[in-house]
């Protein structure tokens, strides 16, 4: 999917409303004695603060994970894991020896979760089929993906129906 098609600008959501302005920067600082915030290093007061800064990616206490496991909350994350799997299949695409090739087309996702099981489809649709002609030596079909979770099924925090 093209970027566009993933995210919104902020500033073309609100664009329309006379009384919202976009900032782009960073806060660094609040005082909600003082009712201020430190934003590209200058105070701003206000009357009111809604802070809805988001979340990060959680490594469960494993942070050596990091660098085999990108993030994926920004779009540049999700350009980074792609750039990954399909650098992967090139390196297949070149591997004489089946059992290395192998190794290439397999991807690991831990958490079966909504993310992960939504993830496990999308690397599917890429390197099964979005690809399917595009390499001569390796078969895309033998992608292999092994989803990894704790307990007896997929999507714990969903009913079972579902
Ligand atoms: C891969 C993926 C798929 C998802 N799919 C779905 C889905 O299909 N359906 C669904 O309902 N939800 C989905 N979600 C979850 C959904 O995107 C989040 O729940 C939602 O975006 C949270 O909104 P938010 O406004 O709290 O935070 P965010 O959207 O994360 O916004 C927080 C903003 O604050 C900014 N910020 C952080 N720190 C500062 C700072 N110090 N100064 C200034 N700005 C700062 C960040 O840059 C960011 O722009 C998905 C999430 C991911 C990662």
């Amino acid at each position: 999917m093209s970027r566009g098609d993933i995210a919104t600008p902020l500033r073309e959501l609100v664009g329309k409303q006379s009384n919202v302005q976009v900032l782009l920067g960073k806060v660094t600082n609040t005082y909600p004695e003082r009712k201020q915030i430190v934003f590209n290093g200058k105070a701003y007061s206000y009357d009111h603060l809604v802070l809805a800064t988001g979340s990060g990616s959680t490594f469960f206490d494993r942070d050596e994970w990091r660098t085999f496991a990108p993030p994926m909350k920004i779009l540049e994350d999700a350009k980074e894991i792609r750039r990954r799997l399909l650098m992967a299949m090139e390196q297949a695409e070149q591997a004489p020896d089946p059992e290395a090739r192998q190794f290439l087309q397999t991807a690991v996702i831990v958490g079966a979760g909504p993310s992960g099981c939504e993830m496990a489809g999308a690397v599917s649709e890429l390197m099964r089929w979005a690809l399917n002609n595009a390499f001569k030596q390796l078969d895309p079909k033998k992608t292999r993906i092994v989803l990894v979770n704790p307990g007896d099924r997929v999507l714990r925090a969903m009913s079972e129906m579902l």
